[in-house]
Order: structure tokens, then sequence, then C-alpha cells
């Protein structure tokens, strides 16, 4: 019996386990892939303090040697459900059940699908989700980003470092991202946008991307336009599917808490990017992990 599991190993969980640990409590973190979460798949974090700009697999690293340090035990698993028992919780991967006093769940979230014919076909063929991932592969080769939020604009700036050019493709015709992202982009030579239009299809040859086909909403109007890549970063899909039979999200999926992180389950608290929330950044979810990891450490005391 653990007094907490933790599930995802991103800031949010990375942070609530260096409280609760560093609270001398028993800690158990699961994550289904590398410690990280979304960080993974980030180039330059430029607004975490303390760090002019820093790779976003690099914090990942500093983070878990962190929580390295407080005995947090960690174990691979993808979990499937989670269960209350009033005094204890049962947590459930794949083929393995976990039992503790309390839960906080860090799942975050990932990124949507454009949900057009084409994507699926030239996954990894020239579609991609991530361009720390796959920029490199795009050497002198022009790219479609697709979406005007943070994570198109931010990640169409990184993929001019290899392509010859970037045009990014937005359905209206202003940008959602933060102002100085925008900036940057509206100053860097090699990006242009295509406004007012969405994709409508993925083409390519038997083996890889060569375009897109693209519709201006305004016009109606469709053409092909030339690319080697195509970029996607159209939002975010919580990763709560284990959560659902137990009551804790709403109806798009995300997870609603009070202040002190508590879900409508006594002993279980959610955090970061899983939770119904505005500001969806790392700042956000190492405070959220910090408050998590010192809110279970009292349940556990008022409840002994
Ligand atoms: P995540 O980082 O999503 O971590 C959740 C973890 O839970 C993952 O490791 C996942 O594998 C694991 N998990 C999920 N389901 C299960 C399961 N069933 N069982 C076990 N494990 C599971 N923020 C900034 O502050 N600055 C930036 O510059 C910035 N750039 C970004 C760029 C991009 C391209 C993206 C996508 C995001 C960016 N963000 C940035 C946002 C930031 O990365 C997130 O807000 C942050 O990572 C959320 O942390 P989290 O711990 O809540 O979730
Ligand atoms: P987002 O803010 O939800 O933006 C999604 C973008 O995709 C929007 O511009 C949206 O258009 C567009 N879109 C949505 N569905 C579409 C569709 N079906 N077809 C075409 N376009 C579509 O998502 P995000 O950019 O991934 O950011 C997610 C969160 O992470 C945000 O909270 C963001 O602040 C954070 N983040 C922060 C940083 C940073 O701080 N540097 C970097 C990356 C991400 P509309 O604008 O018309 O809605």
């Amino acid at each position: 019996m653990y007094d907490v599991i933790i599930i995802g190993a991103g800031p949010a969980g990375m942070t609530a386990a260096l409280y609760a640990s560093r609270s001398n409590l028993s800690v158990l973190m699961i994550e289904r892939g590398a410690p990280g979460g979304q960080m993974n798949n980030t180039a330059e974090v430029e607004n975490y303090p303390g760090f002019d700009s820093i790779m976003g697999p690099e914090l990942s690293q500093k983070m878990f040697e962190n929580v390295e340090k407080f005995g947090t035990e960690n174990a691979y698993g993808i979990v499937q459900e989670i269960k209350d028992h009033g005094d204890y919780k049962e947590v459930l991967t794949e083929d393995k059940s976990y039992q503790a006093k309390t839960i906080i769940v860090a799942t975050g979230c990932v990124h949507r699908k454009l949900g057009v014919a084409g994507e699926e076909q030239f996954a990894g063929r020239g579609v991609s989700y991530c361009a720390v991932c796959d920029g490199a592969f795009f050497r002198n080769k022009r790219l479609l980003v697709v979406g005007g939020g943070d994570s198109a604009v931010e990640e169409a700036i990184y993929l001019t470092r290899f392509a010859s050019e970037v045009v990014i493709v937005h359905r209206r015709d202003e940008l959602r991202a933060q102002k100085i992202i925008q900036d940057r982009a509206f100053a860097n030579e090699k990006i242009s946008f295509i406004w007012d239009s969405v994709v409508e299809e993925i083409v390519g040859n038997d083996m890889v991307v060569t375009g897109a086909k693209i519709r201006n909403v305004k016009t109606d109007e469709v053409h092909e336009e030339p690319a080697n890549g195509l970029f996607i970063y159209v939002g975010l899909e919580p990763l709560t599917e284990p959560f659902k039979n137990s009551g804790i999200t709403n109806e798009a999926g995300w997870i609603e808490t009070d202040h002190e992180m508590r879900t409508s389950i006594p002993g279980v608290y959610a955090i970061g990017d899983a939770r119904e929330k505005g500001l969806r950044q790392i700042t956000t979810a190492v405070g959220e992990g910090g408050i998590a990891g010192q809110q279970v450490y009292k349940y556990i005391e008022d409840n002994k």
C-alpha cells in the first residue's frame, strides 16, 4: 500500500512526486513512456523561470534526476482504470494492480488529429505532430504547418532551422498564438501564411507526401499546395479515458478540480494539462504538482 500513486510523469506528475516524497510519503509514479511528457516533444522552452532557453528533453531529464533523489519509485505501465474502495484506492494497469491511500492523476493530453483523407496514410511519411522529433528529416524542403495557436507558430519557427520554406495554413485571418510568438513568425523570412483556409486532403505518391488540397473557407476555392511534409498542430485532447467511469471527467473529457486539485472523489487529485483550465503550460503544471503533492500529505494526516 503506497501513500500516493501518481499517474503520469510529465512536469505535473514529477513535481507532485518531488513534493510528496520530500514529505516522507511512499510514492509510486506510473508512466507509459519516457519521463517528461509533452516536454519531450518540445524544441526550445523559453518561458520556464531560471532558464533563458532550454531544450524540452533536457528539462525533462533535469526534473527526473531531481525526483529520483528523494526516493520516488517508478513503474512502467499503461493505466486502464482507477477504483475507489473508500479508505484505499486501486490503480489497474494492463497486467498489474496497485493500491494506495491517494491518487494523483497527471496524464496530460495529446495533439488532436485533423481527421482528413491522407492523414493516417501518410503518418510518418511526411505527416508529423512533432517538429522536434521529425524536423531534421526536412532539410531544404518545403513544409506546411496547420494551425494558428502557440504550438503551430512556435514549431513553424523551429522548423525554419531545417526547411527552405514553411507555410502556415490557418482557418482564420488572425493567429491565436501569443503576440511575442506571432511577431517572431511575421519577422521570419522563411515563413509565409495561407489565411482563411483549411486542409481538405493530404496528397502524395506511393511513398511520401507531395502536398495538400486546401480550401479557402471564404471563397470555397480549392487548390493543391505543394509540400514535402505537413506538421499538424490543431489543439489538444485530454488523456483521461481510464477515468471516465469514475465520474471525475466533464463532457469534453477534462478533469474538474477545486483550487486544491481535489476531484469529486475524496483522496483523488488531478493536475496539469488533463485538468479543465485556461493556461496549459509547464509552469502551471509544476505549480499544481506542488499543491497536490502537499495536499495528499494533509489528506493522509487528516484520515489517520
Ligand atoms: P504531460 O506533459 O502531457 O505528461 C503526461 C504524462 O502522462 C505523459 O508522459 C504520458 O505518457 C503519461 N500518461 C498519459 N496517460 C497515461 C496512462 N494511461 N498511463 C500511464 N501514463 C500515462 N509549455 C510551456 O510552458 N512552454 C513551452 O515552450 C511549451 N511548448 C510546447 C510545445 C508543444 C509542441 C507542446 C505540445 C506543448 C508545449 N507546452 C509548453 C505545454 C507543456 O508541454 C504542457 O503544458 C506540459 O507538459 C503539461 O504537463 P503535464 O505533466 O500535465 O502533462
Ligand atoms: P490551441 O491553442 O487550441 O490552438 C489550436 C489551433 O488550431 C487554433 O489556432 C485553431 O484555430 C486551430 N484548429 C483547431 N481545430 C482545427 C481544425 N479542425 N482545422 C484547422 N485548424 C484547427 O492549441 P495549441 O497551439 O496546441 O496549444 C495548446 C496549449 O499549449 C495552449 O494552452 C498553449 O498556450 C500551450 N502552449 C504554449 C506554448 C508556449 O507558451 N510557448 C507553446 C505551445 C503550446 P482557431 O484559432 O480558429 O480556434
